[in-house]
């Protein structure tokens, strides 16, 4: 607020409390962070805020230098809320100045900033990039505009083209911070390549630092391949019970975090898993949050949490007037708490 206090919220909570609302405030999206889609369409942010900026495979686009107005009644992907914002352009101080005094008590709701509660350890530029479609597992949620079994994967030339792109671009040879998703990334067998070549790219504002990477993935590769991957990147493995093997996603998930545990080299590296959740399936995830607790080590290296499927989901169904999903039972729901 305008006094430099601050209250911090998980995505899941501002969504909670339908605090995830800023139409009318400016908002970074184009300016520090850009969501480049399938098909190479870069937007501001996944809400495409702002309309299209320009495509990733041609020479020259131009990111946004201004700031975006916002006219979404809701912001609803949680990168997208975690975009630094504010109400006004003199409370920009507060976005961008300003390390807030943390309170105990939720301040009045009298908000005229919004920050990444990591934002001085975090680069300040962000891609958000599906490196495409296709994928291995074909959810019966997901849809088809998310995923498909035939598309052609990028290669390896046409997706370092693009990343020279966004350094030119984009970056201006700051450090970005990259998450990866689309489809299976881990799919295109030139994905470990170039993620190395991402890796290796020096940024010229500070030469002694990586670009960070970040992989969204299914798990279903082999431990070799993510304990290649973790030496650049790291990982959140979506769990998908209609295609996962658990025998298997065990042990992916406990070779990593024997491997983070011994190697000081990946202490930071992030591991964490996101169990997807269906209705009538919640006990399939206790018995997986169970085992995953019992792999060695994995408390200190990894974490693990539940997300609900909503409206593509099967046979799902909401009561408007709760606002609650109906079709998870109640222990289900506290899965989610
Ligand atoms: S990212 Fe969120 S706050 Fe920013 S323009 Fe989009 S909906 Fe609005
Ligand atoms: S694994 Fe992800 S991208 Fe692939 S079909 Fe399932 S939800 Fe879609």
């Amino acid at each position: 607020n305008e006094k430099g206090e601050s209250f911090s919220y998980s995505a899941e909570e501002l969504m909670a409390r339908g605090l995830n609302r800023w139409r009318g405030w400016h908002c970074t999206a184009g300016v520090e962070n850009m969501y480049i889609t399938h098909d190479g369409s870069i937007y501001g942010s996944v809400c495409r805020e702002g309309g299209f900026i320009g495509n990733v495979f041609e020479v020259n686009f131009y990111n946004r230098m201004k700031y975006v107005k916002c006219t979404r009644r809701y912001c609803t992907c949680g990168t997208d809320m975690a975009l630094r914002k504010f109400k006004r352009l003199k409370n920009r101080y507060q976005a961008y100045h300003i390390t807030p005094v943390e309170v105990d008590e939720e301040p009045e709701r009298d908000y005229v900033a919004v920050q990444n509660h990591y934002q001085n350890e975090i680069p300040p530029k962000q891609v958000l990039w599906d490196l495409g479609r296709r994928c291995n597992y074909a959810c019966s949620y997901c849809p088809p505009a998310t995923s498909n079994r035939y598309e052609a994967h990028k290669t390896l030339g046409s997706l370092t083209h693009a990343m020279t792109n966004i350094e030119n671009s984009f970056l201006k040879g700051d450090v970005g911070k990259f998450i990866f998703g689309g489809g299976e990334p881990t799919m295109n067998p030139d994905f470990l390549d170039f993620v190395k070549d991402v890796h290796g790219r020096v940024p010229a504002n500070s030469p002694k630092e990586n670009h960070w990477i970040h992989v969204t993935t299914n798990g279903s590769r082999l431990p070799d391949y993510y304990l290649e991957l973790i030496r650049y990147a790291g990982l959140t493995f979506s769990v998908h019970f209609e295609f996962y093997q658990k025998p298997k996603f065990l042990e992916v998930i406990g070779s990593l975090a024997q491997a983070k545990a011994k190697d000081p080299n990946l202490q930071w590296r992030y591991i964490g898993i996101r169990i997807m959740v269906p209705p009538g399936r919640g006990g399939e995830a206790q018995s997986l949050i169970d085992d995953l607790k019992a792999l060695p080590h994995f408390d200190d290296q990894a974490v693990v949490n539940v997300s609900p499927l909503l409206e593509f989901s099967p046979n799902y169904e909401f009561d408007f007037e709760s606002k609650m999903p109906t079709s998870y039972s109640a222990q289900e729901l506290a899965l989610f708490d």
